[in-house]
């Protein structure tokens, strides 16, 4: 089994933070469309703080790394997704505290950071915002070959899909009722970069 070290943490950190800074205007594209404009505004500047607080620390486990970037989004990200993306890396830290960090142990990470998520945003699976991506991709590392991480892309960019013909009930986007239709959630995209980040940084250091 493998195994996830506190140097792939790291990596996947800073591979979301490339990711959020080329990807900063479509995410605000995509949330001037059925919000208010600043996802990724939101997303570029939390994950450019994770960065420079991983940067300045010392770290010895893979919870630790994951305390640090829930307590900097929250600091630093005003707006819905900074408690939320917060709350899911704050759950992995608590899941993986004092443990080696294997498949099952990432798998049940990822199942309590979309238990937290829920329970922050009071969403469900269905409600056009980034929870669906959280609740497919846990459902995913539970039913599939844990190693596959590859395949965790495709299941984001389904879901992506998904939410565009959904109507959004929770966050800004529910102000547009029906007129949310036709448009991809702005945070089912950010958590795709996420995800396709964690696929780059396992990817390269199994194959
Ligand atoms: P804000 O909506 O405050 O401007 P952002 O633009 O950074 O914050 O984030 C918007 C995203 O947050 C949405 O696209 C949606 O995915 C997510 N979101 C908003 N409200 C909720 C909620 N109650 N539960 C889960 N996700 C939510
Ligand atoms: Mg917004």
């Amino acid at each position: 089994m493998s195994i996830i070290t506190v140097e792939q943490a790291i990596a996947w950190m800073k591979k979301i933070n490339e990711k959020m800074q080329e990807n900063k205007d479509q995410l605000t594209a995509l949330d001037q469309a059925i919000g208010d404009g600043d996802h990724g505004i939101n997303m570029a500047r939390g994950f450019e703080a994770v960065v420079e607080k991983i940067e300045d620390t010392d770290y010895d486990s893979v919870s630790d790394v994951f305390k640090s970037a829930a307590m900097t989004l929250m600091a630093k990200v005003g707006g819905a997704s900074g408690p939320l993306y917060g709350t899911a890396f704050l759950k992995m830290s608590v899941t993986t505290q004092g443990k080696e960090v294997g498949s099952s142990q990432f798998q049940q990470a990822i199942r309590a950071a979309s238990a937290g998520i829920q329970s922050r945003g009071q969403a469900d699976f269905g409600e056009k915002t980034l929870y669906d991506v959280w609740y497919q991709v846990a459902d995913f590392l539970e039913e599939e070959v844990v190693d596959q991480w590859g395949g965790i892309v495709e299941v984001c960019q389904a879901t992506i899909e998904d939410t565009r013909e959904m109507i959004a009930t929770k966050g800004r986007a529910s102000y547009l009722k029906e007129r949310s239709i036709g448009k991809v959630d702005p945070g089912s995209m950010s958590s795709f970069y996420i995800f396709e980040s964690l696929a780059d940084v396992l990817d390269w250091s199994y194959s």
